[in-house]
């Protein structure tokens, strides 16, 4: 059989390259796909033309993304790992930043992909840049910023108020992107999408129209231990204002949010629940739609803050069937400063505006004001039309690219990661999560993760260190600050083994 490609870090003592029998790991694994009800098996078939049978082991092990199944499948990978641990073998050294072949029909290169985003291509401190700081922002692809760049060059004009050519056109864009957004997240209707500036401004616009029209004294707002400060902040000081009680979901030492302890925090008094689908410390994937069917039979609303999850799977939210929800464009290949909010038809149209000004009006006089529909009454003032027309480019390339195809490949580049620096002496990871996609926190104990941020900056490699704008779900695990690799599908395995060998080095010297 031929050579297996070569893996300097997880290569096998007791298994070489050359001698490995796949076929009989393979048969091991026949039995895992049993239990399996949807079809995990043929998630990855045909991975790597060279290696099918690795392809197979692979699909087992990372099971199949598109099912949306993410409980079942962390189970499963669980499972599998316990295998592979049996057979000494590694489930990540199958597959190395060759183009993969989902079931014989699309093909993820990521080489190409790496080719549309011009930032990746310069070195910085001498060394190639390696971006792994996807969770905190991602690089636009040619394709955006192109976008934009025809936007200014043809196009700019103010939107909805003029009778000219290019504010037609201008609408046009703006409006299309809206329409793209609607479709990515799957919402019945274009009119349920509001642009915002991002997750932030999002959830802020929720509790202070929501929240202060809907919550009174004495109701509970419920978030998790897991929340970003972007959904901390807005609705302790909303609850404050309103003479409400917060009411925190407590983790587990994974990570995980507590399932038993959210329901009983739950009650008629719950009138909102609002919290991350995608932890962006531990990389969490929460159960959403099982903690939005537990909040409805209270009859709270809910917001799911998708900072971190939509850039990295599927999001539907009729199938979340959840309230509102939030998320930033510059997460998602996107640029900067533009960010949308979907929320339920009849909830937009219960609640009041958020801000007043133009474009958010039906009439005024100084008397009063007639306000627009929903969702111009959410828009007040001279919208990012540049930038609304990126997200769509944004979204048009993600889904070009397949987000099932994006999710598969950036599970396994967590599961890399994850095993790699597990073997490194001298660090330690933080938080374990069995559902989980993108990022990977660890501290080198003895030197302060924004020191060894910098040790790995002079090696080019770019991530965050610090607290991540999530103090309580680090304290929860007894740490301050951690250093956060974060992944994107733009990344490859030789970058991972990179930041690997640096942080040995690290361990080792400091
Ligand atoms: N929620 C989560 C989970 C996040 O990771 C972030 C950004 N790090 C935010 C909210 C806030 O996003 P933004 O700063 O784009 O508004």
């Amino acid at each position: 059989m031929s050579a297996m490609p070569s893996n300097p870090i997880l290569k096998l003592p007791n298994l070489p390259d050359d001698a490995v029998d796949l076929s009989s790991i393979y048969a091991s694994f026949q039995r895992l796909q049993a239990p399996a009800s949807h079809g995990v098996g043929n998630a990855f078939h045909g991975v790597g033309d060279a290696f099918p049978e690795a392809g197979e082991l692979a699909g087992l092990f990372f099971g199949d993304p598109g099912s949306g199944n993410h409980a079942e499948n962390a189970l499963l990978r669980t499972a599998a790992e316990q295998e592979f641990a049996d057979t000494g073998y590694s489930p990540y050294s199958f597959l190395r930043d060759q183009p993969i072949t989902y079931s014989g029909r699309e093909t993820f290169d990521v080489q190409a992909i790496r080719r549309d985003f011009p930032i990746l291509h310069q070195k910085v401190n001498g060394k190639d840049l390696i971006w792994f700081d996807n969770a905190a922002t991602t690089q636009k692809p040619a394709q955006v910023i192109d976008a934009i760049r025809r936007y200014y060059e043809s196009d700019n004009s103010n939107i909805h108020r003029a009778s000219h050519t290019l504010a037609a056109r201008a609408t046009d864009g703006y409006e299309g992107a809206r329409e793209k957004v609607r479709r990515f997240i799957n919402a019945p209707s274009a009119d349920e999408v509001i642009f915002v500036r991002g997750t932030t401004e999002g959830i802020n616009l929720v509790a202070q129209t929501y929240g202060r029209k809907l919550i009174r004294p004495g109701d509970e707002i419920i978030i998790s231990t897991l929340d970003h400060h972007a959904n901390i902040v807005p609705w302790q000081q909303l609850a404050k204002e309103r003479g409400a009680a917060l009411r925190v979901i407590p983790v587990n030492d994974r990570g995980e949010v507590i399932l038993e302890a959210y329901e009983s925090l739950l009650s008629p008094r719950t009138k909102m629940v609002s919290f991350a689908q995608v932890n962006n410390t531990f990389g969490t994937v929460s159960p959403a739609k099982i903690m939005v069917e537990m909040a409805k039979r209270y009859g709270a609303r809910v917001l799911i803050d998708g900072a971190q999850s939509v850039p990295h799977a599927p999001v539907d939210v009729q199938e979340l069937d959840v309230d509102f929800f939030a998320f930033s464009g510059h997460k998602i290949y996107a640029p900067n400063g533009i960010g949308v909010v979907y929320g339920k038809k009849e909830l937009l149209e219960l609640i009041p505006p958020w801000q007043g000004g133009g474009n958010m009006i039906k009439d005024v006089t100084f008397e009063e004001t007639i306000f627009n529909v929903p969702p111009h009454k959410f828009e007040a003032g001279t919208p990012n039309v540049a930038d609304a027309i990126g997200l769509g480019a944004a979204l048009d390339y993600v889904s070009r690219t397949g987000i099932h195809n994006i999710e598969r490949y950036e599970r396994y580049l967590t599961e890399y990661a994850r095993q790699a620096l597990e073997q490194v002496d001298g660090i330690r990871l933080i938080g374990n999560p069995r559902d989980r996609v993108s990022v990977v926190s660890f501290v080198v104990p003895g030197i302060p993760a924004p020191e060894v941020g910098a040790l790995l900056d002079k090696e080019g490699i770019a991530l965050r260190a610090g607290h991540h704008c999530a103090q309580p779900a680090l304290r929860r695990m007894g740490v301050e600050a951690t250093v956060r690799p974060s992944f994107s599908f733009y990344n490859t395995t030789t970058e991972i083994d990179r930041l690997v060998e640096a942080v040995r080095k690290i361990a080792i010297n400091g």
